[in-house]
């Protein structure tokens, strides 16, 4: 149960004074949903104002605060925009422009004849100042003394920064001290404020210690949380499981194993052989060989009498699991069935008995393996591929089906750091696929500038002209996903008006029946080109597709990157990796993109992305989605969770675990930032 003290946090963001159906869906979009997000709605950066007597002090471009007396009212011609002209205590004009229909509030706000301070940036317009869009107009200067340092948040659709800072102003009204769960040492030594005061200071001003503090909190939340989980996993009862190979000897596959996945395979074997569950990442980059590493690892399971799972991110995935799979095991005489969302009615039924009976020995499907409905005979393996796009939440839920908790294989390929990978898998064993199955050539890697589309284009027309196969991504970030989506449909269009019916489009908000029909088409061969967002970063396989074309690559982290080139240089053909820049890219963002011509190593490129990103590059840190956290960003996570990390055990195991003074606070913690399934574990265990 969550601490009551907690309750003001949790409540509601319509319990909020001016918040109605109407605000609702914008902050939601935010991810703003109770009190407690917007204490978390942290800005991205603070603008500076300057005070200044006559506009001749101010520089263009400066964001200033200065005195204006309204001279006229501009009334617009034709479309154009509004303009209220006025002046300064010395007589320089200024025009103050509105855009839109602005002009109501404007002309109520800035009255002829009065004098009215104004906060915006100052720019020039022809041969006069101009302010588009003041940020505050005010009667009085004492009403714009707060405004010299304002935090700027990021925004939806429908609303606006006023709007949102008093919203979380409110929050921090209603927000109440709370114990605290820091060691005191360490608070000391880094002289941070305690919660409520730090929460209070973030909105404030720039303040690196408060920030900090407000980071450290969420990163020893998931320390802990982690902690917790694997202390509960030690005690649970698993099912030890002793393969005899007979099924692993009919296996014929085209290959030798690499090392790499013959150790992991032993080190997979040997897990499952323990009485408590196995909790295992298998982490490789794409192309290494997972999937025959999982397939090992589930005849195991089915050698000694169970059934695996195979749970994939999605349904074209789930599916190419499947026949991928059946095809490797075909001389096994192993019966492996596909379950994905779609499946309804007899069919289903059917399914789910023989799944019941144990008819079934593999079950490859997306999370619709694991609802309710569905039950097992003795499901003794569960294989996670794709791990990131599951919560640890999740992951604790799934492996709740069966009466003895079943041996966890988590699969990924996204390399991260390993700072981060204590983060996110902090509770499992790692075991990597470091070494790459022989003949893999090196994909020609080259940054192209955004002019030379017209180029890009005719290459692609020689290239499936020549009955290759090709891929074009567009990025889908998620600030703008509709404008981003809206520019990919835009460059669908473009591309099909040239080459026709063999353009193909995936997007995530496409039906999964037209999604799948799509990537049908390009993985038979009839289509040559497929215009994609970011869905087929996980492992889609076409061995003919031997071009990849990324737009705006600087938008994307290097990771993922990463992760969308290796859809190409799976066949034994040269392939080739074109990232488009735009003009604008930032000195980081170019050396990020020479990283990705130089090198091939994913788990590289992820130490590097982290080092350039930590180095203060702004633009997409924070949401880029690729940690757990949302407080904490790059540079925090490698200097505070190590200390997260020490600081946990250091609880658990020296001052006295979750019952002692400063456990009850830290299992506060883990209630506000929602990592209390820990907590849950440790009861119920
Ligand atoms: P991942 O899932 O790790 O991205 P896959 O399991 O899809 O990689 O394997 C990529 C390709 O490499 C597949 O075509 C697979 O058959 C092949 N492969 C896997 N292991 C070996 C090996 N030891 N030697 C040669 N080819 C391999
Ligand atoms: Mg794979």
């Amino acid at each position: 149960m969550r601490p009551d003290l907690l309750n003001p946090l949790f409540a509601e963001a319509t319990s909020l004074k001016g918040v109605g159906a109407g605000l609702a869906r914008p902050l939601d979009k935010l991810g703003l949903t109770r009190v407690r997000d917007f204490l978390y709605h942290l800005p991205d950066r603070f603008v500076q104002r300057r005070a200044v007597q006559t506009l001749d002090e101010a520089a263009l471009g400066e964001q200033i605060i200065v005195a204006l007396t309204v001279l006229e009212h501009r009334q617009p011609a034709g479309r154009g925009p509004f303009r209220v002209i006025a002046q300064d205590s010395v007589g320089n004009h200024v025009a103050i422009t509105y855009f839109g229909r602005a002009s109501y509030t404007a002309k109520k706000s800035l009255p002829v004849g009065e004098t009215r301070w104004v906060a915006g940036r100052l720019d020039q317009f022809g041969q006069t100042w101009q302010i588009v869009h003041p940020d505050h107009v005010s009667e009085d200067s004492a009403g714009l003394q707060g405004h010299l340092t304002e935090a700027v948040y990021p925004l939806s659709e429908g609303l606006t920064q006023g709007r949102i800072a008093s919203l979380i102003h409110q929050s921090l009204g209603q927000a109440p001290r709370l114990p605290e769960w820091i060691e005191p040492g360490l608070l000391a030594r880094e002289e941070w404020p305690a919660w409520h005061e730090a929460l209070a200071r973030t909105h404030q001003a720039p303040d690196k210690r408060a920030r900090d503090r407000l980071a450290y909190d969420e990163l020893f939340a998931n320390a802990l949380a982690l902690m917790l989980v694997r202390a509960a996993n030690r005690t649970r009862a698993g099912q030890p499981l002793h393969g005899d190979g007979h099924l692993r000897a009919k296996l014929n596959l085209p290959f030798a194993l690499t090392g790499a996945q013959s150790r992991s395979i032993a080190e997979i074997e040997s897990d499952m052989a323990q009485g408590s569950p196995m909790l295992r990442l298998l982490q490789g980059d794409v192309g290494s060989g997972k999937t025959a590493v999982a397939l090992h690892a589930m005849l195991v399971a089915v050698e000694a009498g169970g059934q695996a799972a195979l749970l994939a991110p999605t349904e074209i995935l789930a599916r190419q699991h499947a026949d991928t799979l059946a095809r490797m095991a075909r001389g096994t005489g192993v019966n492996i069935a596909l379950l994905t969302g779609r499946d309804k009615g007899r069919a289903r039924e059917a399914l789910l008995m023989n799944l019941l009976d144990g008819g079934i020995d593999i079950l490859v499907g997306t999370h619709a393996i694991f609802q309710d409905s569905v039950a097992y005979r003795n499901l003794a393996l569960v294989v996670i591929d794709e791990q990131h796009r599951f919560g640890v939440g999740q992951r604790l839920m799934l492996t709740q089906k069966a009466r003895r908790t079943p041996h966890c294989l988590a699969m990924t390929a996204t390399p991260i750091p390993r700072t981060l990978t204590l983060a996110q898998y902090g509770e499992m064993e790692v075991s990597r696929l470091d070494e790459m199955p022989p003949g893999r050539q090196a994909i020609d890697t080259r940054v192209v500038a955004q002019e030379r589309l017209a180029d890009v284009i005719d290459g692609i027309g020689r290239h499936i002209a020549a009955g290759h196969q090709a891929y074009w991504v567009c990025p889908m970030v998620r600030e703008a996903e509709n404008e981003d989506l809206a520019a990919a449909e835009a460059r669908h269009a473009m591309l099909a008006e040239r080459f026709g019916e063999r353009v193909v489009m995936v997007h995530g908000q496409m039906r999964p029946e037209a999604k799948d029909a799509a990537m049908e088409r390009f993985a038979s061969g009839e289509a040559s080109l497929l215009v994609a967002t970011t869905v087929i970063e996980v492992g889609v396989d076409v061995p003919n597709a031997t071009l990849m074309v990324i737009e705006q690559a600087e938008r994307f982290g290097l990771a993922q990157l990463h992760q969308l080139r290796g859809r190409v240089g799976r066949g034994s053909q040269k392939s080739t990796c074109l990232l488009l820049r735009g003009d604008m890219v930032s000195k980081v963002g170019r050396e990020r993109l020479a990283l990705m011509r130089e090198t091939q190593d994913g788990f590289l490129l992820a130490e590097e992305d982290l080092r350039l990103r930590g180095g203060g590059e702004l633009l997409g840190t924070r949401q880029s989605g690729d940690t757990p956290f949302r407080v904490a960003d790059f540079e925090q996570i490698a200097n505070l969770l190590p200390i997260a990390h020490d600081d946990a055990r250091l609880l658990m195991e020296r001052d006295g675990g979750l019952s002692s003074p400063r456990g009850e606070a830290a299992r506060v913690l883990l209630y506000l930032f929602e990592r209390d399934w820990g907590v849950q574990l440790l009861r119920g265990g």
